[in-house]
């Protein structure tokens, strides 16, 4: 790796390449520094504010690279850690320690010396908490013996005293399960695996299969659980003792769950690292100038998923209007639905309205003829609301995609489940031909969509912060929710991966595909025909957009739904 002078100039011990813009070092003192390459056009003032939320750094920032021709591409630009904002402290602590991790009662930092040395409490506690002399409360409450500290000591930073990306981290991880911990790697005649011991009460399927590889449909659960029975010469399934240590194939596991060398995981840590710098940095409590385009699934002869009786459609249309109705009660914010039912949501009524006489608002409407076409109008028409957006003057950072759906998994899973545009799914260009399409103005405006590797990451990233936002106000709500992994940048099913497309060709950054909960699971589905239910998920939603911006729980908004 050739590094440009910029980065290496002092005495870097240890550089990181977060991406081809972003790099972090730190040298024989433990200076921490970030690197970046401006993008294109980009002022220095500008630069500033991206990666210290504060364009009054500058000064600092021009001395601390002083003889240095600034704001070209091709020059790294560093900035001390102690000047970053928030976020790029945590992207720099994890790129420098990636064996670190929150746990429900903070962050824990693994001494591994990058700086040639052990890294010293006080810096471990500048760090952290922004202030080195927090070292002797970590230490008392650590309980930790002497001050130096060794290599491969963990030091548990407590959560109140951390900055708050690194305490929501913790809190984030403190809610999930901790994996890691709970699987050892082995190897047999048959490969690498990974091992599992089964506890009291746990299936293969929900417990081994759906957590560790991923898989949420019926017919993959059950198949990968056949494989993986058959290779641990298990006849019977549903007769597995407690105790039981399971072999798990490691090209079967989730690329987080595998070992910490393995390719698809470094590669996968690499891109969240990456994505992680885009969060929302505008801030609208009230949700002025920000456009909502809100997407009920299916609708006309596409009922969507379909169980006793339960037809998606008609639910996520209540839904949505609910969401909408909240909206325009509590906020500024302005919204456009893709589609439209005939009948009025009666609010205060568990029965929901017929959508077979639903139309995608394109000019002129889709009446939903067919689903696949239908979905490929919504987010043309969503491209459309963006262009509009922008040439009144608004901006993409103001405007926010969501589609609400109803899912049809295994029965074992149940709750929410949030659907990101994968950054490696969004690769080529792409354009719908013919009359259905070219006879609609949303298209022949803009006919073709492609994405820059710097659209697609942003995409990922912002979109997994809104995605977050959702899944804390599901839990804060005490709303059912998937038990291990929430947030997915992709849909596997039957050996395939992919970002469903209502995401893969929208241009609207931050944008989510909601999966209320499994239709196939009994309780999700009694919750799902009762109105106070989806009340509670609207609200939900409604705050989640709310955080987003940068607001805190509106007690009216609370209070209206008592
Ligand atoms: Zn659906």
């Amino acid at each position: 790796m050739v590094l440009p002078a910029a980065v290496v100039a002092a005495d870097s011990k240890k550089v990181v390449e977060v991406s081809g813009e972003l790099r972090v070092s730190i040298e024989e003192d433990e200076q921490v520094f970030l690197s970046a390459r401006p993008l294109p056009g980009e002022a220095l003032d500008a630069f500033a504010r991206r990666f210290t939320d504060d364009p009054a750094t500058k000064k600092e920032i021009l001395a601390g690279n002083a003889g240095m021709n600034l704001m070209r591409k091709d020059v790294f630009v560093r900035v001390p850690y102690r000047l970053l904002s928030d976020n790029y402290r945590r992207i720099a602590m994890e790129a420098l320690f990636p064996g670190d991790r929150g746990d429900a009662k903070g962050w824990i930092h693994v001494v591994t010396a990058p700086a040639g040395h052990p890294e010293s409490l006080w810096r471990i506690a500048e760090w952290f908490t922004g202030d080195g002399s927090n070292y002797r409360s970590i230490r008392e409450e650590g309980q930790i013996a002497a001050l130096p500290t060794e290599s491969g000591e963990a030091v548990r930073i407590p959560a109140r005293l951390l900055l708050p990306a690194f305490r929501s981290a913790a809190a984030d991880a403190a809610t999930a399960s901790a994996p890691e911990s709970l699987l050892e790697f082995g190897q047999d005649e048959k490969g690498r695996y990974a091992l599992y011991r089964l506890k009291r009460g746990e299936a293969l399927y929900s417990s081994v299969v759906i957590r560790f590889t991923g898989r949420l449909h019926a017919e993959d659960v059950r198949a990968k659980a056949e494989e993986i029975a058959a290779r641990n010469g298990i006849t019977d399934v549903r007769a597995i003792p407690a105790g039981f240590a399971v072999k798990i194939p490691v090209e079967d596991l989730a690329p987080e769950f595998r070992p910490a060398d393995d390719p698809a995981r470094i590669a996968e840590e690499k891109s969240r690292l990456e994505a992680q710098q885009f969060v929302n940095r505008v801030r609208a409590a009230d949700l002025s100038g920000v456009t909502f385009v809100l997407d009920a699934g299916h609708g006309g002869r596409d009922i969507g998923a379909s169980v006793d009786g339960v037809e998606e459609a008609r639910y996520v249309y209540d839904l949505a209007s609910r969401v909408q109705a909240l909206l325009s009660e509590h906020t500024k914010a302005q919204v456009v639905a893709t589609v439209q039912g005939k009948g009025t949501c009666r609010r205060l009524a568990d029965a929901v309205s017929d959508t077979r006489a639903a139309r995608v608002l394109t000019h002129p409407p889709y009446p939903l003829d067919d689903a696949v076409a239908g979905v490929n109008l919504r987010w043309y028409l969503a491209n459309a609301v963006l262009r509009s957006v922008e040439r009144q003057g608004g901006s993409e950072d103001r405007t926010v995609f969501v589609s609400l759906h109803a899912d049809s998994l295994h029965p074992a899973v149940r709750g929410l489940m949030v659907y990101i545009p994968g950054e490696r799914f969004l690769r080529n260009a792409f354009r719908k031909n013919g009359a259905v399409y070219s006879s609609r103005r949303e298209v022949r405006e803009a006919p073709k969509v492609s994405f820059s590797r710097r659209e697609r990451i942003k995409a990922e990233g912002i979109s997994r912060d809104l995605a977050e936002k959702i899944v804390r106000a599901f839990r804060a709500a005490e709303l059912p929710l998937h038990a291990y992994q929430p947030i997915r940048a992709n849909v596997i099913r039957g050996g395939r991966e992919w970002v469903p497309a209502i995401l893969r060709y929208n241009r609207i950054p931050a944008r989510v595909l909601v999966e209320v909960c499994n239709l196939n699971n009994p309780e999700d589905r009694k919750l799902l025909v009762t109105r106070a239910y989806r009340d509670r998920v609207a609200q939900a939603l409604v705050s989640a957009l709310v955080s987003f911006y940068g607001g805190g729980p509106d007690r009216t908004l609370r209070a209206s739904l008592k």
